[in-house]
């Protein structure tokens, strides 16, 4: 299984465009410490020459066109992608389906409440369907393993198996109060599994708590694609760009007592790496403290362009 990061950055990427912290500002005055990167997206190949998307960024276009596999090559019109796969409904995670607009027949994976977050209440998600065939939407369930379709009309499934993995989190602000109440807690946000072979990769970009039943995944995975959004729980606060906590917006910090960084200390088997890191994050600076203590407890931080192969 290949896995590539076409994105590394929590939502408004870095530098963000209207923003101007400590780490935005330096970057857009050219200092060698810190390295630009698009909104979180990864890429995952199952099998030769098909690709999925996890998640749909909002740079998705950019991230696709930058990406040479990723181009078609049987005229009139195709993709090596096959599908996406979606951790929950947040804008950051569904934007990007509206540049895969164009006709192309697509597979997008989901828990049941975040499709119908984008199909009953944002009725600009049915552009997808204008698909012949339309785009297939498939509900992700917990506690068993499920398939990808490849694509082509055969649809035969890829050997990698993927199960998701329940949170805890919350829905976006977007969702009404009344489709809110119908929904279901546990599939607001979800990591993901993703086995092949006796290898395997745990995706979570976005972890609303530093403890719970996520972590036995952590055990058993070579690699571990985990929420670096925060440096600190007051970051927002502090950079005086917002008025809630890390943990208030659904992502455990990595400093601090809980913090991510305290919570897998003793994991040494897998290769962690952190990813959908926010522009405010002092680990940004390759010559913070804050990034010498990160590589120092064993993380890698991930940038865009990186790839691993399990
Ligand atoms: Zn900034």
């Amino acid at each position: 299984m290949r896995v590539l990061v076409l994105g590394s950055a929590a939502g408004g990427g870095f530098p963000q465009w209207n923003c101007a912290c400590r780490n935005c500002s330096c970057l857009r005055t050219g200092n060698l410490s810190f390295r630009p990167r698009t909104q979180t997206q990864a890429l995952v190949s199952p099998s030769a020459g098909s690709w999925f998307l996890i998640n749909a960024s909002p740079d998705l276009r950019s991230q696709m066109l930058s990406t040479p596999l990723l181009a078609p090559v049987k005229p009139p019109r195709h993709t090596p992608i096959a599908g996406v796969v979606l951790t929950s409904a947040d804008v950051d995670c569904v934007a990007g389906l509206l540049h895969l607009r164009e006709f192309q027949p697509l597979h997008i994976y989901a828990t049941a409440s975040v499709r119908r977050i984008l199909l009953e209440e944002n009725r600009i998600f049915g552009v997808l369907g204008r698909a012949n065939p339309p785009a297939v939407w498939h509900d992700i369930p917990f506690h068993t393993w499920f398939s990808f379709r490849n694509a082509g009309p055969a649809q035969a499934h890829s050997s990698t198996r993927l199960q998701g993995v329940a949170l805890g989190g919350a829905f976006p602000d977007y969702v009404s109060e009344k489709l809110r109440k119908s929904l279901q807690p546990d599939e607001a946000v979800i990591g993901l599994v993703l086995a092949e072979g006796n290898h395997q990769l745990l995706y979570v970009p976005s972890l609303p708590s530093g403890s719970g039943q996520w972590k036995s995944w952590t055990q058993t995975s070579d690699l571990c694609l985990l929420d670096g959004t925060f440096w600190d729980d007051r970051e927002l606060i502090s950079a005086g760009v917002g008025s809630k906590t890390a943990r208030e917006m659904g992502h455990v910090p990595l400093s601090g007592a809980g913090g991510l960084l305290q919570e897998l200390e003793a994991l040494k088997s897998a290769r962690r790496v952190l990813i959908h890191v926010n522009n405010t994050n002092p680990i940004l600076d390759e010559n913070s403290s804050e990034h010498r203590q990160v590589l120092r407890a064993g993380w890698e931080i991930a940038y865009d362009g990186m790839e691993f192969e399990l």
